[in-house]
């Protein structure tokens, strides 16, 4: 997994994470622990679980600080994380 600040991919999903947006909720965290850290960084290892589950756990942050979309090609996360 390559790893840029604030934006994550796996390969087949870019998960993003706005630090001024998040309420510290840690739904995340408690959701999704195998992909969610609270003491590693980077803390967020999307090999930790499979896309689908990544995405239904980005999907319930409750203040849009974790936004994700799919990715079509390898040349887009090239392209997007720069
Ligand atoms: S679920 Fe969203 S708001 Fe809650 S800790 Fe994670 S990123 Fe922050």
């Amino acid at each position: 997994m390559e790893t840029y600040k604030n934006v994550y991919s796996n390969g087949d999903v870019i998960v993003t994470y706005e630090p001024s947006r998040c309420i510290h909720a840690e739904a995340c965290a408690k959701g999704l622990s195998s992909v969610f850290k609270t003491s590693v960084i980077p803390w967020i290892d999307l090999d930790g679980a499979s896309t689908k589950k990544i995405i239904s756990q980005v999907k319930k942050c409750p203040s849009g600080a974790l936004a994700c979309s799919t990715v079509r090609t390898k040349e887009f996360v090239k392209d997007f994380v720069i």
